[in-house]
């Protein structure tokens, strides 16, 4: 059975007070989840540390980084490692949003080195990936979300991807309130799991969880989750309000 997640990308929002207390109302609440789900919040690095302190005392709420550098350590001012988030006891990290690539120039080629550098330590990559908007006007969507893929983790071997999820967000759903249909998000998950299947194999593809990013909000979450090869989402904007996240995990089911 596939995992089905979700998880809240907090991007550079909330000082300390606040990330505590949003991860207090969370953990408080969460309680126990069946088997196959899981909760995460991916808060800003500088808040790791305190919001994983706060997850460790509840039940079933993981931590995951927002980002981290591709080299193990280093004249890097600013950046941390695969290597420091793991000794935080961090196992998850989001690799390859759109924000990532577009305000910090983050290709392929580099995401590629960053995912073997997660992996490498053990870290569980949320590998995020999306078409622009004129892309799929002019109808190459499909291609380029296969190349994204293709380039940044189809050197993997079959027995690392147990340690991938994918998070199929287009850029121009994320923040701008127009959310994929469900219709075009299942189109696109499917069409995700089987370019996997034929590189991969069945097993690979099917135990993959391919979450949606983009305007999730807790009166479009169920549907899309109710797609069968949706399998939960990446939240920004709600990601932010304790009650709108939980309504969005309620929605998993
Ligand atoms: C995101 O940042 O990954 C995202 C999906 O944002 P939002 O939910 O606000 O569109």
């Amino acid at each position: 059975m596939r995992n089905r997640i979700v998880a809240g990308n907090w991007k550079m929002n909330l000082d300390h007070a606040q990330a505590k207390t949003l991860t207090q109302e969370i953990a408080q609440v969460l309680g126990d989840l069946p088997q196959n789900q899981r909760v995460m919040v991916c808060p800003p690095s500088i808040h790791l540390n305190t919001v994983a302190a706060i997850a460790s005392e509840a039940d079933g709420l993981e931590v995951g980084a927002q980002n981290m550098h591709q080299a193990a350590s280093g004249a890097y001012t600013g950046e941390i490692s695969a290597g420091m988030l793991k000794s935080y006891d961090i196992h998850s990290v989001l690799l390859g949003h759109s924000e990532r690539r577009e305000y910090f120039h983050e290709d392929s080629a580099l995401l590629r080195q960053k995912v073997d550098a997660a992996l490498e330590n053990s870290l569980e990559v949320i590998f995020c990936f999306g078409e622009q908007l004129a892309q799929r006007e002019n109808d190459t969507h499909f291609e380029v979300v296969s190349a994204q893929l293709k380039d940044a983790l189809f050197h993997l071997t079959a027995d690392q991807w147990s340690k991938i999820v994918l998070a199929y967000e287009p850029v121009w759903a994320i923040g701008t309130g127009r959310t994929a249909t469900p219709e075009q998000a299942q189109e696109m998950h499917a069409h995700i799991r089987s370019f996997v299947r034929d590189q991969y194999g069945d097993s690979c593809a099917d135990q993959l969880s391919i979450l949606y990013g983009g305007s999730v909000k807790p009166n479009n979450a169920a549907e899309i989750f109710g797609q069968p090869d949706v399998d939960g989402g990446l939240i920004g904007g709600a990601s932010l309000k304790t009650e709108d996240f939980l309504a969005i995990v309620a929605a998993m089911k």
